[in-house]
C-alpha cells in the first residue's frame, strides 16, 4: 500500500514531553503512516497519515456491558486495524504499540476513566518463546509509561494454548479457554482493592475476557475494565 508520497501539515498541538522522549527511545519514532506507509510527519497523532486516521472504524461508544463484562472498543476490527495488529505482532514492528497506547490513553480520557493496574491478556510461554514477546504486553508498556498505571505483565499466567475461536460454538469458545489462566502466587495482593484495566488488542468473543476478568476478581479488585484496540462485532 506504499504508494504516493503525501504533503502532510501537522497541527503540531501534540506536546512533546519526557514522556514522549523516553517512548521514543523504547520506540524510535516512525517517519512512515503505521498502516499504509506514507510519509508524515512526526507530530501526527498516533503516527497515522489523514487517509487513514480517516479510515479507522473509530468506536465512539464508551462501557459496554456483555455477559456480565464491563468493555470498551477503540475501534472496530477492519482492513486499517488489522494492518496495525499484524504490523505489531508479526512483523515486530513495535512503534505500532506506541500508536495503540496513544489511542487507548485519549479513549480512557475521552470517557474520564482511570485505573491503577494494567493486565495484558498473557500469550502462553511457548508462543512467547517463538515470537520473542508479547504484543499485548508492549501495548501496556506505551500505555503505563503514558498514564503512570502500573504494568502486572506477569499477574496473569496463561496455562496452555487456545484455539483460535473462529468457528466455535459458544460452547466450545467456553471450554476452550476453561481453565487456561491463573494468577501468579504473589499476584493477589496486587490486584486487590484496585481499579484493574485488562488489554488485549484484539476482542473477539467474550470467552477470553470473561475468563480472564474471573480470575482477577477472585484476587477481589475494586473495579475490572477490559480494554480492547480493535473489537469484531457481532452485535
Ligand atoms: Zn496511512
Amino acid at each position: 500500500m506504499r504508494t504516493e508520497e503525501r504533503e502532510v501539515t501537522g497541527n503540531g498541538t501534540r506536546k512533546k514531553g519526557l514522556i514522549a522522549a523516553f517512548l521514543d527511545l523504547l520506540y524510535p519514532p516512525s517517519l512512515y503512516c503505521c498502516v499504509c506507509g506514507n510519509i508524515i510527519d512526526e507530530t501526527r497523532p498516533y503516527s497515522l497519515c489523514d487517509h487513514c486516521l480517516d479510515h479507522l472504524m473509530w468506536d465512539a461508544g464508551g462501557i459496554h456491558r456483555q455477559d456480565g463484562l464491563k468493555l470498551m472498543r477503540c475501534t472496530q476490527y477492519g482492513i486499517y486495524e488489522r494492518t496495525m495488529i499484524f504490523a505489531l505482532k508479526y512483523n515486530k514492528r513495535k512503534y505500532v504499540a506506541h500508536s495503540i497506547g496513544e489511542i487507548m490513553q485519549d479513549k480512557l480520557a475521552m470517557e474520564g476513566l482511570s485505573f491503577d493496574v494494567i493486565v495484558p491478556v498473557p500469550v502462553h510461554e511457548s508462543r512467547l518463546r517463538k515470537r520473542g514477546f508479547n504484543q499485548t504486553d508492549e501495548i501496556g508498556r506505551d500505555l503505563a509509561a503514558r498514564t503512570g498505571m502500573t504494568l502486572l505483565s506477569d499477574a496473569v499466567i496463561r496455562n496452555r494454548e487456545t484455539k483460535a475461536m473462529r468457528g466455535l460454538s459458544p460452547t466450545e469458545r467456553e471450554e476452550n479457554v476453561r481453565g487456561a489462566f491463573s494468577l501468579r502466587e504473589g499476584a493477589e495482593e496486587r490486584l486487590r482493592d484496585r481499579r484493574v484495566l485488562i488489554l488485549d488488542d484484539f476482542f473477539t468473543t467474550g470467552a477470553t475476557a470473561c475468563a480472564m476478568a474471573d480470575v482477577i476478581s477472585t484476587a477481589g479488585p475494586s473495579d475490572i475494565l477490559f480494554l480492547a484496540f480493535a473489537a469484531r462485532y457481532d452485535d
